[in-house]
C-alpha cells in the first residue's frame, strides 16, 4: 500500500520541523494516534528508535508531545503522550517539531555503527547479524569467531581513523535488481526483503561501507566525532557483540 503522507526523514534527515495537516486521528484506548499529510518523524526500525517531539496547532499554539512513532500499513503514525482533553482534529494545520538533539545523536550513533560494520567487514570479513542503538551508544553483533581484546582495540582505532577521514555519507534509492547486483549488499540481508519491495534505499559511507538501510544518518563522518568501545562479549562460539559509545573526536 502506498502511503498518502510524505515521509521526509528518508529524503532529508536534517529537516527538524515541517508544517502539515492532520489527516487521521485514532483516539484508541491509551494514547491518540495521529497521521499527518507530511512529517519529519522517523518511525523506528533497523535498530534506530523512533523519534520524539511535538505537534503544535497553528491556530491556537496548543501543543501535544509525541512519545513515539511507528509504521502502520506504510503510514507513519504519531503516538501522543496520554493527556486530558482533545487531541488535534482532522484538518487542523499543525507544525511538527522533532526533539532534534535526540535525533541528531541517533544520526551520529547510527553512522558510527555503519563505520564499525564497514571496518569489521573490510578487515576481518565478519558479517553483521544484528544491532541496536540509543542516542550516543549502540551495539552490533557479528559472526566473528576469533574476536579478541587486541582485535577490538585495533577496530576502535580503525573506526576513528575512518571517521576522521571526513567521508561523505550518501543516500540512494535503487531499483531492486540494481541493488541485488551489488555483491556486498547481500551481507546486510537485502535478500530477505519481501518480494513486493521494488526499490531499495542504500546508505554509503563513500570508500568504506554500503548497506541497504532505512534509517537516518549524518552527511559526513566528521559529524560523528569519535567512538570508544565500551565492551565486547561472546554470544556463542561464533557470535560476538561489540558495544560502542560516541566521544569527541580523538
Ligand atoms: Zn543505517
Amino acid at each position: 500500500m502506498t502511503p498518502t503522507g510524505e515521509q521526509l526523514c528518508y529524503t532529508d534527515a536534517y529537516l527538524q520541523s515541517v508544517d502539515a495537516r492532520v489527516a487521521a486521528v485514532d483516539t484508541g484506548d491509551q494514547a491518540a494516534l495521529i497521521v499527518l499529510d507530511r512529517t519529519v518523524f522517523y518511525p523506528g526500525g533497523g535498530g534506530q528508535p523512533a523519534d520524539r517531539g511535538l505537534i503544535v496547532r497553528i491556530d491556537d499554539g496548543r501543543s501535544w508531545a509525541v512519545r513515539a512513532a511507528r509504521k502502520v500499513d506504510g503510514e507513519i503514525v504519531h503516538e501522543l503522550e496520554a493527556v486530558d482533553g482533545e487531541p488535534p482534529a482532522v484538518g487542523d494545520s499543525v507544525r511538527v517539531d522533532l526533539d532534534w538533539a535526540r535525533r541528531l545523536a541517533l544520526m551520529r550513533t547510527h553512522t558510527a555503527l555503519h563505520a564499525l560494520c564497514g571496518v569489521v567487514w573490510r578487515d576481518y570479513g565478519a558479517l553483521v547479524t544484528g544491532g541496536n542503538m540509543e542516542p550516543g551508544a549502540g551495539r552490533m553483533d557479528f559472526e566473528f569467531e576469533h574476536m579478541s581484546g587486541d582485535l577490538v582495540d585495533a577496530i576502535e582505532a580503525s573506526v576513528n581513523t575512518e571517521l576522521a577521514a571526513a567521508r561523505d555519507v550518501r543516500v540512494e534509492v535503487l531499483p531492486r535488481d540494481e541493488a541485488f547486483a551489488i555483491p556486498d549488499l547481500i551481507r546486510t540481508k537485502v535478500n530477505l526483503l519481501p518480494p513486493g519491495i521494488d526499490e531499495i534505499r542504500t546508505i554509503e559511507i563513500v570508500g568504506l561501507d554500503l548497506q541497504a538501510d532505512g534509517g537516518t544518518h549524518v552527511a559526513n563522518t566528521r559529524e560523528v566525532g569519535g567512538i570508544r568501545v565500551t565492551g565486547y562479549e561472546s554470544k556463542g562460539r561464533i557470535n560476538k557483540r561489540i558495544r560502542i559509545e560516541l566521544v569527541d573526536a580523538p
